[in-house]
């Protein structure tokens, strides 16, 4: 008799797990270091964490972490479908070798600002939070990363992720994002579908475009001589939205090409694919 009502069970348990399947993750693209980040597609209408803080994901089941430059060696993934099963992913992070680099030449008034030039990076960080918050909120209008990002200007590499930064001699924070030398004029391409988010003449960014691609996922464009676009535009990828400069804390001309997830300064050139 025991014995049936354990089978009986035991049939209901593995019927009750055909229903609630749990969740599959399908990565799409990778790069699991610091500054990296995680694509994945999970099934639609699936409730995501990280490291138990909620995920956005997005109406095909897209969905997107990245992870800060400083990122712990590991992170924990939980996807639970509509039914209640979960899924559990434990997702191990290299860490990277930071260098110094030493920028010279700079205005000087960029690294010692004036009270009044203080009080105008703060507005200018405050319309940039804000810009970013939008993005995040509005998370899923239309996803824009699954293909990879295309390289917003050609040119050489002239400061990298991550670096720590002495301007004029005097240390600064790294430097979040991905600097491209090239000429004063130099067309400047949106790498994948977005929707500008700000676009303003600020004091040490100079020219100041942000992207948000979608998923919390937003890129900056900084220095630039030229913006081409403005607030609200939709771009689509390869579109021309400003073209390089040295406008703001620059010691020469070059795109400061910046990537966040969230609040997260990740790494802008992990992404390229074409
Ligand atoms: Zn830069």
């Amino acid at each position: 008799m025991r014995k049936m009502v354990l089978s009986v069970f035991g049939g209901l348990l593995m019927v009750s797990q055909l229903w609630a399947a749990v969740p599959e993750i399908t990565v799409v693209r990778s790069k699991l270091v610091q500054g990296g980040f995680y694509v994945a597609k999970v099934p639609a209408g699936s409730e995501a964490t990280l490291d138990g803080a909620p995920v956005w994901v997005g109406p095909k089941g897209e969905l997107v972490l990245g992870f800060d430059r400083n990122q712990k060696p590991r992170a924990e993934l939980k996807v639970c479908a509509d039914s209640g099963a979960c899924a559990t992913k434990t997702l191990t992070i290299a860490a990277r070798t930071f260098k110094t680099q030493n920028v010279k030449g700079i205005p000087p008034k960029t690294v010692d600002p004036s009270p009044e030039e203080t009080k105008r990076t703060e507005e200018d960080a405050k319309a940039t939070k804000a810009a970013r918050a939008k993005a995040v909120e509005a998370a899923s209008w239309r996803v824009g990363f699954m293909e990879g990002f295309k390289l917003p200007v050609e040119g050489p590499t002239s400061g990298v992720y991550g670096s720590r930064r002495t301007y004029n001699g005097q240390e600064r924070s790294w430097h979040k994002g991905h600097d491209l030398a090239a000429k004063t004029g130099t067309p400047v391409y949106a790498p994948a579908d977005g929707i500008v988010r700000l676009a303003r003449d600020t004091f040490m960014s100079g020219n100041l475009i942000m992207l948000d691609h979608g998923g919390a996922v937003t890129t900056v464009y900084a220095h630039l001589d030229s913006m081409d676009v403005k607030v609200g535009d939709k771009v689509t990828a390869g579109q021309l939205i400003g073209k390089v400069g040295t406008t703001g804390r620059s010691s020469g001309p070059h795109l400061h090409w910046g990537a966040y997830w969230q609040n997260v300064a990740i790494d802008p050139i992990l992404w390229v694919t074409q």
